[in-house]
């Protein structure tokens, strides 16, 4: 039926034979004829859903919603494709999108910015130097060790640039290379000492080689914030670039993002994108740097804003899965004398900010990767139960990345949930330095679900690309593009449940199953049309799948239309 006609069927029964039902108020919104998984085990699939105000006052067939049609209703024929709840990237790193070759911008090394290969990264390096007066420092990030035939040394930077410093930071944000210029600038010398939970790699005479490990990165932190380019990005350039990156979100099908690890000053600034109409909403986490700032100032009236919540510390107890540096139990396969880096946080001061956090009423989300990391999280979880027990704290381990049945069985008993990476199939070679023993074990989807252990899905992006479908088709097939490979078969998801990660999963970790992550009735009308069901397309071409539109609120925020994206923000 086209809508035309629909719509004369539904005045005449609503003038009609159904009076009653024409007392209601009419929906502001009505999608119809839409294959609907909506993620509410009480009824999962459903053909239309009605929206007033915001949240949803209907779900069913096409044809029950007849007497919530009025004259001001948009109905929207979603011809059999398919409508989900809004999708939920519960660990990311918002970032304003700045074209990367203006002085504002950083280079993006990732594969998705063209870094492909070493020849690539060269030539994106050179002409940014060429746009550049000598002595302006150069930033980029997200370069991927295995596709640029390893990290790049001091000497190799300084071969292509050698007339300003030069700071390109690891896939990973956990290590990075830096040139000549840059190490002089940073002020490091032959003395200088490595700091807490970090390294400055030397060879074999013990020059530096310019990689730059963990903390280490800090002792550069002058470099980038007082060099010579202008590194002040202007409140007007950076909100601009923020809109656009939230832009991206909304062609993707997300309506809300935990950023994991801010300052203050980036909660200033999304109460500004807020207040400007930003329309997806933002789970804050607050870097436990700021913890005492978060307990004095959640409460306070300028905080209670809609769309920002704050009621989190992330706490950095471990390091890098895809930089190497996570420390283990046993050694890294490539190298039987390496187990990574300790990391900075002492167990003990773990243990204090876990339980003052908890006492605080706060949520505590940390980050660990490797086994021995996570034990001690889990450790000092189990002390915070003990000492200051709430009856629903939903601690959150943020990647447990390399895990074991102890560590499932215990993060079961604690109900702490997990946020996975899902980016094997942007960074799978990756893992290969921990051996094929382990990958049964790593990102362990499975295992978390078959022992009830919730995990919310998410990109960590800039670390993997924020494109809900691409991280789906990573949780599906497990499968690396650069190199064809699985890693763990055993931890596939379905399509179904790498949805459910992206939408309830990521509700539960933040509080919020009972206002969004599924399609029930007094929910929020947050939807994400999609061309195709991704449970019904080869895995492999999941990410292939178009995001039709995106809905906030019952608002469409991002329709494609033609082909193009249209926003409404
Ligand atoms: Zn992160």
């Amino acid at each position: 039926m086209t809508v035309k006609a629909w719509l004369a069927a539904a005045m005449l029964v609503a003038g009609g034979e159904m009076g009653a039902a024409a007392q209601l108020s009419p929906a502001d919104l009505l999608i119809i004829n839409a294959r609907i998984k909506t993620m509410d085990a009480a009824a999962p699939t459903a053909e239309a859903v009605a929206v007033r105000a915001g949240r949803i006052i209907a779900v069913g067939s096409t044809a029950s919603m007849a007497a919530l049609q009025g004259p001001a209703t948009r109905t929207v024929d979603a011809n059999g494709h398919t409508l989900l709840p809004g999708f939920i990237d519960s660990h990311m790193h918002p970032r304003p999108a700045i074209d990367e070759m203006s002085p504002y911008g950083t280079l993006n090394m990732a594969a998705e910015g063209g870094a492909r290969s070493r020849a690539d990264f060269t030539a994106k390096l050179k002409a940014k130097a060429s746009r550049l007066p000598a002595g302006s420092l150069i930033i980029g990030h997200g370069y991927g060790d295995d596709l640029i035939d390893g990290h790049p040394t001091r000497a190799e930077l300084d071969a292509v640039v050698p007339d300003h410093p030069v700071i390109i930071v690891h896939s990973s944000g956990h290590r990075m290379v830096a040139n000549s210029a840059a190490f002089a600038e940073a002020g490091i010398s032959a003395t200088t000492r490595d700091p807490v939970g970090g390294q400055l790699e030397r060879d074999a005479q013990g020059g530096f080689t310019g990689r730059v490990l963990e903390t280490a990165q800090s002792l550069f932190a002058g470099v980038r914030g007082t060099g010579p380019s202008p590194r002040a990005i202007p409140a007007a350039v950076e909100e601009a670039g923020f809109m656009q990156e939230f832009r991206s979100f909304l062609s993707y099908g997300i309506t809300g993002v935990g950023d994991a690890g801010i300052s203050p000053g980036k909660a200033a600034l999304y109460r500004r994108l807020l207040a400007q109409g930003l329309p997806v909403s933002i789970f804050a986490m607050l870097s436990v740097d700021h913890l005492d700032w978060l307990l004095a100032n959640r409460d306070k009236p300028e905080w209670q804003v809609p769309g920002l919540t704050m009621r989190t510390v992330k706490i950095y107890a471990g390091n890098s899965l895809s930089g190497h540096t996570a420390l283990l139990y046993g050694p890294y396969a490539d190298d039987p004398r390496y187990f990574g880096l300790e990391p900075k946080i002492q167990p003990a001061v773990l243990q204090g900010l876990v339980r003052k956090a908890q006492a605080g009423g706060l949520q505590v989300a940390t980050h660990a990767n490797g086994d021995k990391e996570i034990d001690r999280v889990l450790e000092a979880y189990a002390l915070a139960a003990r000492d200051v027990p709430r009856p629903d704290a939903r601690l959150r381990i943020e990647h447990a990345s390399i895990t074991n049945p102890a560590i499932i069985a215990r993060a079961k008993a604690l109900n702490v949930c997990f946020a996975p990476h899902s980016y094997i199939l942007n960074h799978g070679a990756k893992l290969d330095a921990y051996g094929t023993q382990r990958f049964d074990w790593i990102e362990p989807n499975r295992h978390a679900l078959d022992a009830g252990v919730c995990i919310g899905g998410n990109s960590d992006h800039p670390v993997s690309p924020p494109v809900v479908l691409e991280r789906i088709q990573s949780l599906v097939t497990r499968k690396a593009s650069g190199n064809g490979r699985v890693y763990g078969a055993s931890q596939r998801l379905t399509a179904d449940e790498a949805l459910r990660a992206f939408t309830m999963g990521s509700a539960y970790l933040q509080f919020e199953e009972a206002e969004r992550g599924s399609i029930t009735i007094g929910k929020r009308a947050d939807f994400v049309l999609l061309a195709a069901d991704p449970a019904a397309v080869s895995p492999e071409d999941i990410s292939q799948i178009s995001v039709l539109a995106t809905y906030l609120a019952g608002k469409a925020m991002y329709e494609l239309v033609d082909g193009k994206p249209r926003f409404a923000w």
